[in-house]
């Protein structure tokens, strides 16, 4: 059984202000994530037995050893996502609980989202469907090949760490475009901002994250 998606109890104001004070504590000054975050109810995506902690500023276990991402995490990669702008049309690997994914669709005109474990898919398709969410579309495939036939993305959101950046990301995006991705190992990994300019590639580091593995299943 879910908590009901109006969310009575557990999103209660008060919790979610000290989610959002906390994430400014920890540096995200971009009103337009903060308030996403505020108005998602971040408990519908967990079991209800671990709802009381949906406000916490961890990541948790959504089953099939997968986690929905830490709240900053959401917030950071967000934030570097949208940059200075607006990105219209987005590309999210890793759909996972589809909280990420209902955060961004509050901030951009389209999400195109791919998840490779059916019953997430299954279950993020209906949560974001009964939080009247309309602008994304979610299928089950591997995410390292992209998306191409709503290709080229103004912005892609990578939630699940490959050891490389997979190729047909950096193809499917659009030039001035930004990809928000961890690269690295298992146990760690460094989450990288690679911004495509008319020619070329840029590529900065941002942190240390820790995500679950990009599952390849294609390769
Ligand atoms: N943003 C999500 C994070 C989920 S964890 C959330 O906040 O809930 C990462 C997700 O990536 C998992 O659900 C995992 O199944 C998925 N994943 C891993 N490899 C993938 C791949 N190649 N293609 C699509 N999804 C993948």
């Amino acid at each position: 059984m879910k908590t009901d998606v109006h969310g009575i109890g557990m999103t209660s104001r008060r919790t979610r202000e000290r989610l959002i004070q906390r994430l400014r504590e920890e540096g995200i000054g971009d009103e337009r994530v903060l308030g996403a975050i505020g108005a998602v109810p971040r408990h519908v995506f967990v079991d209800e037995a671990i709802a009381s902690r949906a406000y916490e500023d961890t990541a948790l276990p959504i089953g099939h050893g997968q986690t929905i991402s830490q709240p900053y995490i959401v917030a950071r990669m967000t934030q570097v996502l949208l940059g200075e702008g607006r990105p219209k049309k987005v590309l999210e690997v890793g759909t996972g609980s589809g909280y990420q994914t209902a955060v961004l669709a509050r901030l951009v005109d389209e999400i195109y989202s791919i998840e490779r474990i059916e019953p997430l898919m299954k279950q993020a398709r209906r949560l974001l469907r009964e939080l009247g969410i309309r602008n994304v579309q979610i299928r089950l495939s591997d995410g390292g090949d992209g998306w191409k036939e709503h290709a080229p993305y103004d912005g892609i959101i990578v939630t699940a760490a490959p050891a490389e950046v997979p190729s047909a990301l950096l193809e499917q995006l659009a030039p001035g475009g930004r990809l928000v991705i961890p690269v690295g190992g298992a146990a760690m990994q460094e989450l990288l901002l690679v911004q495509r300019t008319d020619t070329d590639y840029v590529q900065e580091r941002l942190e240390l994250v820790n995500f679950v593995p990009l599952v390849r299943d294609s390769i």
